[in-house]
């Protein structure tokens, strides 16, 4: 069982760190990762640390990636932070570094790393960071707080959701102590472009409602493009059918532009990663992703939602 510990040595023993997360990162993956990195550079200012992946324009505000080259990773240690399967890593080179870590808070799908850290029961990958910077007793700037607290309510929809616990909000208030703006970085999480608006009219609009309360509805590429919306940017309304008291489980497929569809899952309480998983997917038990291949794929997973809630009623 790895231990803080043996991540602090690891980090102690390298000059150079890189730090991974996954594609199409979220509020919890970039400030787990690059918190991470503020919190290492804070602590051991001789090092050298970066961070790699795409930078998603939508999260701009929050943090930016570094440019790594590929001679960076020779002798170099790699964390890969937030990111349960090896294909969703951000850059594929985290692979050719001398040492690999993961911390992670999602189901261990597939174990990988030299060493790794894995919590299911913590809420976000951004907990487990703050968590390690304060069990060493390492020095937190603002900066590393205010993204670890982003990445916090982000995956905890600002502690609605149940992966929320005592110790969640224990080390959420601990953040709070440093000297950021934590209802202006609650307010940009919470506010959206005027087009992600009329995307929210559209899906309220057409969202598809069983008698068992199983929704779903589709953004084809001729919406995206209609209301000029990236795959991205539809992450704003993930959790809106979820605010209607019938809807218990819902799914979005989103068409992507080679005709297949990213299918966002979620659930009030009916677990759903099993459904991810029977289709290229996986995730947590009520906040899942999947891919789809056809229409008749995307009935199928709608009626496995709906089988799943008749099972559980
Ligand atoms: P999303 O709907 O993309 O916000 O994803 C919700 C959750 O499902 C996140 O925790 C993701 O890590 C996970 N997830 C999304 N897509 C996939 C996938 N293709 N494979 C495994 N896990 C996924």
């Amino acid at each position: 069982m790895t231990t803080f510990k043996d991540i602090l040595d690891s980090i102690k023993a390298y000059d150079t760190i890189i730090i991974h997360r996954h594609m199409k990162p979220d509020p919890d993956a970039l400030g787990s990762q690059v918190g991470l990195k503020e919190i290492i550079q804070a602590n051991f200012p001789q090092k050298t640390v970066k961070v790699t992946g795409y930078d998603e324009p939508t999260l701009d505000w929050l943090a930016q990636m570094d440019v790594v080259a590929d001679d960076d990773y020779k002798g170099a240690l790699v964390i890969v932070v937030d990111t349960a399967n090896r294909p969703r890593i951000d850059d594929s080179r985290y692979s050719t570094g001398d040492f690999l870590i993961k911390i992670d808070h999602h189901p261990d799908e597939d174990f990988y790393g030299d060493l790794s850290y894995v919590d299911t029961t913590a809420s976000s990958a951004s907990e487990i960071i703050t968590d390690f910077a304060l069990q060493n007793q390492l020095e937190l700037t603002s900066q590393a707080a205010r993204l670890l607290y982003a990445g916090i309510i982000g995956d905890t929809g600002r502690f609605l959701y149940p992966a929320t616990t005592s110790k969640t909000l224990i080390i959420a208030s601990k953040l709070l102590k440093y000297d950021f703006d934590f209802a202006a970085l609650a307010r940009q999480m919470d506010s959206f472009p005027y087009k992600i608006a009329k995307l929210l009219a559209y899906v309220f609009e057409h969202l598809d409602i069983d008698d068992q309360g199983a929704a779903r509805v589709v953004l084809s590429q001729e919406v995206l493009k209609t209301f000029e919306l990236t795959d991205a940017e539809t992450s704003a309304i993930v959790s809106a059918p979820g605010k209607i008291e019938t809807v218990r489980v819902w799914a979005i497929f989103v068409e992507q532009p080679d005709g297949h569809y990213r299918v966002r899952l979620r659930s009030k309480t009916a677990v759903i990663n099993e459904v991810a998983k029977r289709h290229a997917g996986g995730g947590h038990p009520l906040a899942s992703g999947a891919n789809s291949y056809s229409l008749a794929e995307n009935d199928q997973i709608y009626q496995e939602l709906q089988d799943l809630l008749k099972a559980s009623k």
